[in-house]
């Protein structure tokens, strides 16, 4: 047993009876005011913030990977797993992003939580040869499998709530529509361009790649943390020298040091570019949301692939 699963079973277990005392404590009253709103658990952003769109002011929403940090090696606290507990409804990602939520899935499942896991439904893509995983987790990058992340959302939320089905479905049917206009500008957008490939920060973006026509080449893994050896930077150079990229994209979330090596071998300029794990504490003040910064990369994207 190593010691990160050994910290995270004594943590599960202290959370469990936490959240049993708190049921007893609260057992006896009703209609209190944390009764009036669904309580809802996303395990990171994205999925946090499509439960948002789609509850409305019905739900109340915790997001688990707390805002700066990325999702890949988020290790939850006894309180994260507390809420999870304690939620009616509880949407997690899976294919190795949230590996936490999948260790407790079956037993809050049998606590009578509804678990909406986007890998039951949403079928995965395997991972890279070679990765630490073996899907790739990162669906909510391709707008179109957004819409449908937004649609499971809605159906749980209809089954868990009955009485309030017609706002869940038409707070969805509205967000909905909002992602099918941003798939819109993307086709558009990437329609005609120079350069095909991307040479991105950690392999993110192989369903957006994929939707969009594009080739993704990753400097790390599937996972941020997951370095690439010194031969596979010099390849990734050599490669990005050959296709002519002139871009090298780095995220907020990780140190840029890797693609700023790749970009001064090449003799390319750097970019930010967010795969949307998490937003930073500055994002959020300045008001950044999926929408915002999935038109933010997408002018990055024809900025670096030169398109018309
Ligand atoms: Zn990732």
């Amino acid at each position: 047993m190593n010691k990160s699963f050994f910290r995270f079973a004594i943590l599960l277990a202290v959370a469990i009876a936490a959240v049993a005392a708190i049921a007893f404590a609260v057992a006896p009253r009703s209609g209190s005011s944390d009764r009036t709103k669904m309580a809802v658990v996303g395990t990171f952003y994205p999925l946090a913030h499509f439960a948002e769109q789609v509850g409305g002011g019905l739900v109340t929403v915790a997001n688990i990977t707390p805002s700066g940090a990325e999702p890949h090696d988020y290790e939850p606290t006894a309180q994260d797993i507390e809420k999870a507990y304690a939620a009616k409804v509880f949407v997690m990602n899976g294919g190795g992003v949230d590996t936490w939520a999948e260790r407790i899935k079956p037993d809050l499942k049998t606590k009578g939580v509804q678990v909406v896991d986007m890998q039951d439904t949403i079928a995965l893509s395997a991972a890279p040869s070679g990765s630490e995983t073996t899907l790739d987790p990162h669906i909510w990058l391709d707008p179109v499998l957004a819409e449908q992340e937004v649609a499971l959302i809605r159906d749980a939320f209809v089954a868990a709530d009955p009485t309030h089905a017609a706002a869940y479905q038409k707070n969805a049917a509205g967000y909905i529509a909002q992602l099918a206009t941003l798939d819109a500008e993307y086709k558009t957008g990437l329609a005609s361009c120079r350069l095909n490939d991307i040479v991105t920060s950690h392999a993110a973006f192989g369903y957006l790649a994929k939707r969009y026509g594009l080739t993704q080449i990753a400097i790390s893994g599937l996972s941020p943390d997951a370095e690439p050896s010194v031969q596979e930077m010099v390849a990734i150079a050599k490669l990005a020298k050959k296709d002519d990229v002139k871009y090298i994209f780095f995220e907020s979330l990780v140190s840029p040091k890797l693609s700023q090596a790749i970009a001064t071998e090449v003799g390319a300029q750097t970019l930010s570019f967010n795969p949307l794990e998490g937003l930073s504490g500055a994002e959020v003040s300045a008001g950044k949301t999926y929408l915002t910064v999935m038109r933010d990369n997408l002018a990055k994207l024809r900025l670096a692939l030169d398109c018309k």
